[in-house]
C-alpha cells in the first residue's frame, strides 16, 4: 500500500472546518483544510457567540483574542425576550462578525500545524478499504488528488462531500423565509422583532452606520431560490410591512434563510464524517447554528485523532454520532418551535402570550436559556452518581499544590483531558499517575484545591475527577475504582503510539497485514470478548481478515479484543447479542451485516466460530431443568441457528468452525450435562460437512482440553499444577494454543479437512 497524504482531510474552511483542524493538531494527528474559496469570507453570516461556546474558546485560550465578552444578558425565544443570564464563566452572548471568529480559528489552526489550502474545489471523493481519497480542483484546472485516513465534510448545508458520499439527509424544504440585507445609509428607527400587521421586522445599526435589516411577510412563501434576493425584493417587503422606503440605501450584503430543516441521518459512515451545517440544517435563529458547529468539532477533534493515531477504538469515534446527532435534534426542535413563534401570523399570537408569561417564572427561563446556551448539554458517559456527570465542567477556580492559581479551563488549553485529584491529599495524586500511565500524551494528570467559595464549587467533595479535552466530566471518585475503565473508553489504550504520526508509516499498520492467509476475507467469532475467542479473533485478524468481535455483557472487554487487533494493524469491530434467548441470531445479524457492510460494502461473511459458552460446573443433583435447557440453549441451539443463518451470507468456500470440549471424550461428573450440549455441537460437524460439501465449505469441531481463561481458578498455582497434570504436556493450555487450530481450519490450507474433530487439549485424551 502507498503512504498516505495526511491521516484526515477537512473539506471546507469556515469556522467549523478550521476549528476542528485545530483541534485534529492538539490531538496529534496530521490534517489536510480544503477550501473553494481562494480569500476567507468577508460576509458576516453568523455572529452570535453563546455561553458554551464562549467557555470553549476561553478553554483553548482563544476568547481573549477577541476581546472582553460583553455579558449581554438580552436574548430571545421566537421573538420573545428572554434573560440568558445562567451560571458561567462568559454568561449572555457575544456578537462577533463571522469573519473575525474564522480569521481567529485560521491562524491558530494554522499556528498548531495544520495545512490549510485555499482554492481547492472538491469534485471526487473515493473511499476504499484502507483510505479514502479525495480529489481537488485548483484554480488553474489542476486535478490534485489527496489521500488520507478519513475526510470530514466541514463544508455547509450544500455540502458536497455529503453528496459524494451519498449521505442520507432527510427532512424538508423550507417554506417560509426572512430576507435579510446589510445597508448603509439608512435612516430608520431600530426594531427589535417587531410583529406589525403584515411581518415580522428587524432593524439594527452597528456603530459602523451600517443598518442590518431582517423582514418577513406573514404568508408569504419561502418559494425556490437558486440565489440571493434582489436588495430591490428587499426593499419592496420592507415596505409593505413597514410602510418604510429603504430603496435609497446602499445594499452591502444581501441573503435570506428559510425553515428548511433537514439532518443527516448518520454523522459517521465509516471513514466520512459530517459537522457543522453539512451535517444539520436549521434556520438561523438566535446563531445557534454556528455554536452547535463549533461544538460539534470539539467533541469530534480529540476522538478522530485518536483513533487515526490507532490508539482508540471504534466504539470512541462512533461516540460522536450518538452524542452529536442527539443534540444537533433538539436544537432543531427548539428552533423549529422558534420558527413556528417568530415566523407564524395572527394565529401565533395566544401560544406567544401563553409562553411571554411562563418565561417570566425562573426555571422555565432557566431552561430555555440552557438550551440555547449550549450549558445543559450532557451526554450518557455510563454510570456514577455524581450529579454532574456527562455535563460541562462549570467554571473552577484552582491553587495548585505550589500555591499558584489556574482554572480547569486553562488546564484543557493543550487539549488533553485532565485528571484532576481535588482531596487535597498528600501522595493521592500516585494512584492517579499509575492510572493514566502510558497516556500522558492525551491526560493531564495534576492535584489542586478549588479556591474561593470552594464549600459552594458543585465539585466540592467529588474527590478526584476526570475530564474530556472537550470539557465533559466522564467519571469522579475518591477512590480509584472505575477510572481505569473512563480512561481507557475515552483516552483509549496505553503504551506508545503505533508509528502513525507519520504518514508514509508502514503498510502493515496502515491497511492491516499485507502477506495474511485470510486477506479480504471477513469473521464472525461468538464469545471473542474473552479467553480463546478473543485469542482466535486476534489471530484471524493477524492473517488479514476483518473480524466481528461478539459478546453478550462484557463492552469493554469486547472493545479491548478490538483495540488489540487494530493496534496490530488489523480490523475489528463488536457486535452485542445474548445467545440462548429468543431472537439471539436476529440480533446478531442485525449488527453483524451493519458493520460489515459499512466497512466491506457487502454482507458476505466467510467464516463462522461458533465459540461462546458456557460450562456447567454442577453435580447432576444440582443440574435444574431451567440450568439444562439454558447450557442447551446457549451451546447447541445457538450454534445451530446461527450456522443456519450464516448459510444466507457465506460465499462457497467459506469456514464453519465449532468450538466443542475434550469432555466429550473425557468423563467429569461435575459436567454431564454440559459435556452433552458439546456433544450436540460435534454433530454439527458431521452433518453438515456431509451437506455443504458441495458448496466446498468445510465445517470442524475443535475440542480444547482445560485453557486458561478469566477463571480466578487459574490464579490458584495448586490448582494450576493439578490441571497441568491431565495434559501430556504437563501444562494447562493457553488460549492461543486452541486460537491456533482454529485459525489453521479457517485457512485454505485446511481445505481437505471437513467433517473432522481435532483434539486439541495438548493431549488429555491420551489418557
Ligand atoms: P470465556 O473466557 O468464559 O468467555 C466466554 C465468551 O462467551 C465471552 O466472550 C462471553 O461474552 C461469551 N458468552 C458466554 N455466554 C454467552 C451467551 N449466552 N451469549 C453470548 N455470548 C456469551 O470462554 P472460554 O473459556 O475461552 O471458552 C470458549 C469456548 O471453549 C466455550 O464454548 C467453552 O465451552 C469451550 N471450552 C472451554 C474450555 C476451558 O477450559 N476454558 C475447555 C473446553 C472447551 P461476555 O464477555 O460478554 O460475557
Amino acid at each position: 500500500m502507498a503512504a498516505l497524504d495526511t491521516q484526515v482531510i477537512v473539506v471546507g474552511a469556515g469556522p467549523v472546518g478550521l476549528m476542528l483542524a485545530g483541534e485534529l493538531r492538539l490531538g496529534g494527528a496530521e490534517v489536510v483544510v480544503l477550501e473553494a474559496r481562494t480569500s476567507p469570507t468577508t460576509e458576516s453570516r453568523a455572529s452570535t457567540l453563546h455561553a458554551r461556546t464562549m467557555e470553549i474558546l476561553d478553554s483553548r485560550g482563544l476568547l481573549e483574542e477577541l476581546g472582553t465578552p460583553p455579558r449581554e444578558p438580552r436574548g430571545h425565544f421566537g421573538g420573545i425576550p428572554l434573560d440568558l443570564t445562567l451560571d458561567s464563566s462568559h454568561p449572555g452572548q457575544w456578537k462577533v462578525p463571522q469573519h473575525r471568529t474564522e480569521e481567529l480559528l485560521g491562524e491558530w489552526a494554522r499556528s498548531l500545524g495544520a495545512d490549510v489550502r485555499r482554492g481547492h474545489e472538491v469534485r471526487g471523493l473515493s473511499v476504499l478499504d484502507d483510505r479514502v481519497e479525495v480529489e481537488s480542483v485548483t484554480g488553474d484546472g489542476t486535478t490534485v488528488t489527496l489521500s488520507a485516513l478519513c475526510v470530514v465534510g466541514c463544508d455547509g448545508e450544500n455540502s458536497t462531500v455529503r453528496r459524494l458520499a451519498g449521505a442520507a439527509f432527510p427532512g424538508r424544504d423550507a417554506t417560509r423565509e426572512l430576507l435579510r440585507a446589510d445597508v448603509a445609509g439608512l435612516d430608520i428607527p431600530n426594531r427589535r422583532f417587531e410583529r406589525l400587521e403584515k411581518g415580522l421586522a428587524i432593524a439594527a445599526r452597528r456603530d459602523d452606520g451600517v443598518t442590518r435589516v431582517m423582514v418577513h411577510e406573514f404568508g408569504r412563501p419561502a418559494g425556490t431560490r437558486t440565489g440571493d434576493p434582489d436588495f430591490a425584493e428587499v426593499a419592496a417587503v420592507w415596505e409593505r410591512v413597514t410602510g418604510e422606503d429603504i430603496s435609497g440605501g446602499t445594499p452591502l450584503w444581501v441573503n435570506s434563510f428559510g425553515d428548511a430543516d433537514r439532518q443527516a441521518t448518520a454523522y459517521r459512515d465509516g471513514r466520512v464524517l459530517l459537522a457543522g451545517d453539512a451535517a444539520h440544517q436549521q434556520m438561523p435563529i438566535g446563531g445557534q447554528a454556528l455554536n452547535l458547529g463549533l461544538q460539534d468539532a470539539v467533541n469530534l477533534g480529540w476522538k478522530l485523532a485518536i483513533q487515526v493515531r490507532r490508539l482508540g477504538s471504534e466504539g470512541l469515534l462512533d461516540s460522536y454520532h450518538a452524542e452529536r446527532h442527539a443534540v444537533g435534534a433538539r436544537v432543531r426542535s427548539n428552533i423549529q418551535a422558534q420558527a413556528l413563534l417568530l415566523l407564524g401570523g395572527p394565529e401565533v399570537e395566544a401560544v406567544r402570550s401563553v409562553l411571554a408569561e411562563l418565561i417570566a417564572q425562573e426555571p422555565v427561563r432557566a431552561h430555555l436559556a440552557g438550551m440555547i446556551s449550549g450549558l445543559d448539554v450532557r451526554y450518557d458517559v455510563g454510570t456514577g452518581g455524581h450529579p454532574l456527570l456527562g455535563a460541562r465542567l462549570p467554571h473552577t477556580p484552582l491553587l495548585r499544590t505550589d500555591g499558584s492559581a489556574t482554572t480547569a479551563a486553562a488546564l484543557l488549553r493543550t487539549g488533553r483531558g485532565l485528571l484532576l485529584d481535588l482531596s487535597g491529599e498528600q501522595d493521592a495524586e500516585a494512584p492517579l499517575h499509575r492510572a493514566a500511565a502510558g497516556r500522558e500524551d492525551r491526560v493531564t494528570v495534576l492535584s489542586a484545591r478549588l479556591a474561593g467559595g470552594a464549600d459552594d464549587h458543585p465539585l466540592a467533595g467529588a474527590g478526584a475527577v476526570l475530564v474530556r479535552p472537550d470539557g465533559h466530566l466522564v467519571w469522579t471518585g475518591r477512590t480509584t475504582d472505575g477510572l481505569d475503565a473512563a480512561l481507557y473508553r475515552w483516552f483509549g489504550l496505553t503504551g506508545p503510539a503505533a508509528p502513525l504520526t507519520n504518514p508514509a508509516a508502514s503498510a502493515a499498520a496502515q491497511g492491516g497485514n499485507t502477506m495474511g492467509r485470510l486477506n479480504g476475507k471477513t469473521a464472525l467469532v461468538t464469545g471473542s470478548s474473552r479467553g480463546m475467542g478473543r485469542a482466535t479473533a486476534v489471530r484471524l485478524a493477524r492473517e488479514g481478515a476483518l473480524v466481528a468481535v461478539h459478546y453478550t455483557s462484557n463492552k469493554e472487554a469486547a472493545a479491548e479484543t478490538v483495540a488489540a487487533i487494530e493496534t496490530e494493524g488489523g480490523r475489528a469491530f463488536t457486535v452485542r447479542a445474548e445467545l440462548g434467548v429468543p431472537g439471539d441470531v436476529h440480533e446478531l445479524f442485525l449488527g453483524l451485516e451493519a458493520g460489515l457492510k459499512e466497512r466491506t460494502g457487502t454482507t458476505d461473511l466467510d467464516i463462522l466460530v461458533n465459540n461462546a459458552g458456557e460450562m456447567g460446573g454442577v453435580s447432576v443433583d444440582d443440574t435444574t431443568p431451567e440450568k439444562f435447557d439454558r447450557l442447551v440453549a446457549v451451546n447447541a441451539k445457538a450454534p445451530f441457528f446461527l450456522i443456519r443463518r450464516a448459510l444466507k451470507n457465506m460465499p462457497d468456500g467459506g469456514r464453519i468452525i465449532n468450538i466443542s470440549s475434550g469432555l466429550t471424550h473425557f468423563a467429569n461428573p461435575e459436567e454431564i450435562a454440559y459435556a452433552m450440549t458439546k456433544g450436540a455441537v460435534e454433530q454439527l460437524a458431521l452433518h453438515f460437512a456431509k451437506l455443504l460439501g458441495p458448496r466446498n465449505i468445510t465445517v470442524n469441531s475443535v475440542a480444547p482440553g482445560i485453557t486458561r481463561n478469566g477463571n480466578p481458578v487459574f490464579d490458584i498455582p495448586e490448582a494450576v499444577e493439578q490441571m497441568a497434570q491431565l495434559s501430556a504436556f504437563n501444562r494447562v493450555g493457553e488460549p492461543e494454543d486452541v486460537a491456533d487450530v482454529v485459525t489453521f481450519l479457517a485457512t485454505d490450507d485446511a481445505r481437505w479437512v471437513t467433517g473432522a474433530f481435532l483434539d486439541a487439549s495438548g493431549g488429555t485424551l491420551l489418557g
